[in-house]
């Protein structure tokens, strides 16, 4: 989200989690469906970056987590964006924001299944279960064409920007060590 004037009292990184963790779990593992009570993660790097927003104005980032392969058709983007935005209004004291808004954006379940063929949607690569952990995780190393590596979140270590460039490091001692010749 673009936003007209400042968030007053938000800081880069803010946690909205208010209400109970466990339920907002169950709705993404158990029953996978939208949450009652969302718990997101507020984003706004333009209170450190001056880059990211013209002066006076506010870069906003909303992460709600959410379960794969469900609806989320516009008009329940729409009712959880304004359910965030009056929490938000609520913790930190902000007026109108709904009305401060010049720019928006959504990026949901289906977005990734459009853009990346993410497998039910899923933002985060895969899902730690016991088949896909450790020597079960797909292997940095193709079985069939020799010297065909992989990296990233969708193999060894796993998921999240520190795992993914350490999976980056591990490729290239591989690939030094190899005996592959240019
Ligand atoms: C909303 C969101 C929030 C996140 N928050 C966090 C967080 O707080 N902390 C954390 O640690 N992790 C977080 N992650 C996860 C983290 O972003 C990923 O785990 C990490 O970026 C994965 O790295 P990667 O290199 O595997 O994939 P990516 O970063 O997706 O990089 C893959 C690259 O390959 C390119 N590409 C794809 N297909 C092709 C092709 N055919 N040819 C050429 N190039 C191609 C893409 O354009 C892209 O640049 C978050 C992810 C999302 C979606």
């Amino acid at each position: 989200l673009g936003m007209k004037s400042s968030i007053p009292n938000l800081t880069h990184h803010t946690l909205f989690f208010e209400h109970s963790l466990d339920e907002h779990i169950d709705c993404i593992y158990a029953d996978k469906k939208w949450p009652e009570k969302p718990l997101f993660y507020a984003c706004c790097p333009s209170k450190t970056d001056i880059d990211v927003a013209p002066e006076g104005q506010e870069n906003l980032f909303l992460l709600m987590p959410l379960a794969t392969g469900i609806l989320d058709n516009e008009e329940t983007r729409e009712e959880y964006l304004m359910h965030m935005l009056e929490r938000l209004e609520k913790q930190t004291g902000a007026k109108n924001l709904r009305e401060q808004i010049v720019y928006k954006r959504s990026y949901c379940v289906s977005d990734f299944v459009q853009d990346y063929n993410a497998y039910g949607g899923n933002a985060y690569g895969l899902a730690n279960t016991l088949k896909q952990t450790a020597v079960w995780k797909p292997k940095i190393r193709n079985k069939s064409v020799q010297n065909l590596f992989y990296t990233g979140q969708l193999t060894v270590p796993g998921p999240g920007v520190p795992p993914a460039i350490i999976s980056g490091k591990i490729v290239a001692k591989e690939a030094i060590e190899s005996d592959y010749k240019l």
